[in-house]
């Protein structure tokens, strides 16, 4: 990589990409939709080898079409094996969903959580359930999120349409008089049918249109309407080829990555032809995230004219060109021969490429999150929302600061400042959607953006973002300081962070 910066990259526009701590700026020139947010300083100097997932990363899905497509299709298999005609009803409402919520099978309800498992959203359905309602599934308004037998993350944009459907679902035996209500399902005559057992068949239902091929099929059929093609990407991907090492590691098959990419980087006419191959140093199907991070699987070669595998596990060395099938991570570093550190790794889920590759192996991560751009114009026009929130909370805390508070005359009224606070945050959270953002409810941050800001050392709406930065950029974070470390800079920062620290444990319990 050379040190030497590009003629046209100059000092204004490194004061351009300003942390996004001081996104107000006057002289502002770059969309927000255009940067890339840092969690961790990372110079891209040493960077050695970019790695890529496809789908929702390399391959952006247009919504609501491509979620739409996926809610019809399992809405259609669960009619199929015997749910009731009337659910065919049902159409795919993109206002509803939000990536990260979590189901919970006992109740049947979706919850948005913080970090803790502290519940932010329920709605059972499409009710949206408060207070009492909330306590009375949940008397502490907490769930123990690590119980995966009972707690499911719907944690990719995949995930979305079977949100959808399961909340259909969930809406049409609430509200159907054939059906009895019961606390973990529905009776009709002798026959239980639990929330356990509908999530299931939703699951099942996904899983059965992914292994038929059907969901594929369609989207390969009509890929100008279901995905994002992006002149920018082969750009991206040249540029990057010239000074790193680059592969693309998928849990796609090889034919529907063939179809996807060849799409994505080859031009239909014009030029000389390029095969999509050629922009990665090694590329791998059926990688098995989350799997590829840990043991992974045995590595085979592809045989590209047939699509199939070649029996035994292969063992020379890397040949360009070449596709292989399943291996680990370790394994690719191996044959590109480059280490965890120098590697930074491009993917959109939180959990299967970012958590997994910065946990297991300690690779640079950055995050895809293709719904930044609608959250940050959100961000943008109700700000002054956000800010009135502040200010309740500071005098809050302000108030409860003193031990006698109870005891003070002209005590404000707490109830009213309280629910003044869940107004807003409602009005906030309406903005972005029926389920609030992806990454906060009023000042509280979600499970996903703790997520995100701890696994993913950059994060952007889109990888072809990185385009606007020079090769060898240094992202730089901005300083985070701990409470008792703000408390010690000054006596401002000292009643701040004790506010934070109030506010945060106190208000909107
Ligand atoms: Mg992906």
């Amino acid at each position: 990589m050379s040190l030497k910066q590009p003629a046209a990259f100059t000092l204004m526009d490194a004061m351009d990409t300003d942390p996004p701590s001081s996104p107000d700026g006057p002289k502002r020139k770059r969309s927000f939709d255009q940067k890339v947010f840092v969690n961790r300083s990372l110079t891209l100097e040493n960077i050695k080898c970019y790695g890529f997932d496809m789908d929702y990363t390399l391959a952006i899905y247009k919504s609501p079409d491509y979620e739409s497509l996926g809610f019809e299709m399992i809405r259609d298999r669960i009619v199929s094996i015997g749910y009731p005609h009337e659910l065919l009803r049902y159409t795919y409402d993109p206002s509803f969903p939000t990536r990260g919520l979590v189901i919970d099978t006992m109740y049947g309800n979706l919850l948005k959580v913080d970090s803790n498992g502290n519940i932010l959203v329920c709605s059972h359905g499409f009710r949206f359930l408060k207070g009492e309602n909330i306590h009375n599934y949940y008397p502490n308004k907490f769930i123990q999120r690590d119980n995966t037998d009972r707690f499911y993350i719907l944690n990719t944009l995949f995930n979305l349409s079977e949100t959808y459907l399961y909340a259909c679902l969930v809406d049409f035996f609430t509200r159907c008089t054939r059906y009895t209500n019961l606390l973990t399902g529905y009776q009709l005559g002798d026959l239980f049918m639990s929330y356990r057992s509908m999530f299931q068949d939703v699951r099942d239902a996904m899983d059965f249109i992914h292994d038929i091929g059907i969901l594929k099929e369609r989207t390969i059929k009509n890929l100008e309407k279901y995905i994002v093609k992006d002149a920018n990407l082969p750009v991206l991907l040249t540029r990057i080829k010239d000074m790193a090492k680059v592969f693309l590691a998928t849990n796609s098959d090889y034919s529907y990555t063939e179809a996807i990419m060849t799409y994505l980087l080859e031009r239909k006419s014009g030029g000389p032809k390029r095969s999509w191959r050629s922009y990665f140093d090694l590329i791998v199907v059926d990688t098995r995230k989350p799997l590829f991070f840990g043991e992974g699987t045995v590595l085979r070669q592809v045989d590209t004219d047939t699509g199939k595998l070649r029996v035994g596990t292969y063992t020379g060395d890397l040949q360009h060109g070449t596709v292989y099938s399943g291996g680990s991570s370790d394994i690719v570093c191996d044959l590109l021969d480059v280490k965890g550190k120098n590697i930074l790794y491009v993917g959109d889920h939180i959990f299967g490429d970012i958590l997994k590759s910065k946990k297991r192996q300690g690779w640079k991560t950055f995050l895809v999150v293709p719904e930044l751009t609608k959250e940050l114009h959100v961000w943008e026009e109700k700000k002054s929302l956000f800010e009135e929130l502040k200010c309740l909370d500071s005098f809050l805390a302000e108030h409860y600061k003193h031990p006698d508070s109870s005891k003070r005359d002209n005590n404000p009224d707490i109830n009213a400042i309280q629910s003044r606070m869940k107004v807003l945050t409602y009005r906030m959270d309406i903005s972005y959607g029926q389920m609030g953002s992806l990454l906060r409810s009023g000042s509280r941050q979600t499970l996903f953006a703790s997520q995100l800001m701890r696994y993913a050392d950059l994060y952007s709406s889109t990888c072809i973002n990185l385009l606007h930065y020079p090769p060898n950029y240094l992202f730089t974070a901005p300083p985070v300081l701990m409470p008792h470390e703000a408390a010690s800079s000054n006596s401002a920062d000292f009643a701040s962070s004790e506010l934070t620290t109030v506010t945060n444990h106190t208000v909107l319990k």
